[in-house]
C-alpha cells in the first residue's frame, strides 16, 4: 500500500519531534567531535593552530591527542580527561542557567590535565614564570593579584576588574576581597591539579561563598543541598570574558572561577 502524503509529513514531523526532545545525553548534547575541536581553535587562537587527524595541532610544532575514544565514569572524567571530555557537559549561560544544578552536572570540572601542563606550565616554577601581576578593583579593593599572561588571562581578568569595580556597592561587596588565585596544589580530597594551579583562576570572597564540601561529609549515597549567595551580575561579567563558575556546578564552589573560553563558545 503506498504511503500517503499525509502520513509521510506526519512521519517526518514525528523525527523532528524526536530530534527536539532528545534527552540531554552526553553525546547528544556535546556535539561533534570536530564542532568540539573548533570550540579548542576559537578559544585559544594563539596557542593552537589546527586541528588534524584526531590532534590538536600547537603553535609550537607539538600535538595533543584530542580524543582517546574511552567512554569513562564520572570518576574518570574528573581524573582522566581528555580535551573532548572537558566538553562532555555544556556550560550554561544565561538567566535561565542558574537553577539547582542536577547530580554530577558539573561542567568545566573535567579537566585535561596534560593540556594544562602544555598551556600554563609543567610544575610549579613554569607556571610562575608566566604570572603577572594586575590591579584589582583599583578604584575600591586597591589590591593586586598574580594571574598568568598565557592565552591573555591576565588582560581578561584586568576587564573583568574595571566592570566589577562598577557595580553598586550590594553586589560589590561579594569580589572586594578575593581569596586567592595562583596556588600549586590539588583539590581538595583528590590528587587532581586545581586549575589554581596553573595560574587560570580566581576565588572571591570565602565569607560569602559556598561549597559542597562545607554542606556535606560524604558525596555518596546522599543528595548534596545547593547553596549560592553570588549575584548573577558579577557571574555574567565574568562568563563575558572567558571565565565559567563553579557555582554552576552539582559539586558547586560559588568563590570560583576559572578562564576556560572553550565551554563558553556558541553551539553545541
Ligand atoms: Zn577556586
Amino acid at each position: 500500500m503506498p504511503v500517503s502524503e499525509s502520513m509521510r509529513r506526519g512521519f517526518l514531523i514525528f523525527c523532528l519531534i524526536i530530534l527536539c526532545f532528545q534527552p540531554h545525553g552526553q553525546s547528544a548534547e556535546a556535539g561533534s567531535v570536530l564542532s568540539k575541536a573548533e570550540k579548542f581553535l576559537r578559544a585559544y587562537p594563539n596557542f593552537f593552530s589546527g586541528y588534524r587527524d584526531n590532534m590538536l595541532i600547537l603553535r609550537d610544532g607539538g600535538g595533543i591527542q584530542f580524543d582517546d575514544g574511552r567512554s569513562k565514569s564520572f570518576e574518570e572524567l574528573l581524573s582522566e580527561a581528555d580535551p573532548e571530555d572537558e566538553l562532555i557537559q555544556p556550560y550554561p549561560t544565561g538567566p535561565q542557567s542558574y537553577g539547582t544544578p542536577a547530580v554530577n552536572f558539573d561542567p568545566g570540572r573535567f579537566r585535561c590535565a596534560a593540556l594544562f601542563k602544555k598551556m600554563y606550565g609543567a610544575n610549579a616554577k613554569e607556571v610562575e614564570s608566566h604570572l603577572t601581576t594586575v590591579p584589582w578593583l583599583p578604584h575600591s579593593a586597591h589590591l593586586f593579584i598574580r594571574i598568568t599572561r598565557v592565552n591573555g588571562v591576565d588582560r581578561q581578568l584586568e576587564a573583568v576588574s574595571a566592570e566589577l569595580d562598577q557595580l553598586p556597592p550590594e553586589d560589590k561587596k561579594y569580589v572586594l576581597k578575593p581569596g586567592g588565585t595562583f596556588s600549586w596544589r590539588p583539590i581538595a580530597g583528590s590528587d587532581q591539579l586545581s586549575a589554581h594551579s596553573f595560574g587560570i583562576a580566581i576565588d572571591i570572597d570565602p565569607a560569602y561563598s559556598d561549597y559542597w564540601r562545607w554542606n556535606t561529609s560524604d558525596d555518596h549515597g546522599k543528595l548534596i543541598p545547593y547553596k549560592n549567595r553570588i549575584p548573577h551580575r558579577s557571574v555574567e561579567i565574568f562568563e563575558r570574558h572567558g571565565f565559567i563558575w563553579g557555582g554552576k556546578w552539582y559539586h558547586y564552589d560559588t568563590m570560583h572561577f576559572e578562564y576556560r573560553p572553550e565551554l563558553l563558545q556558541p553551539g553545541n
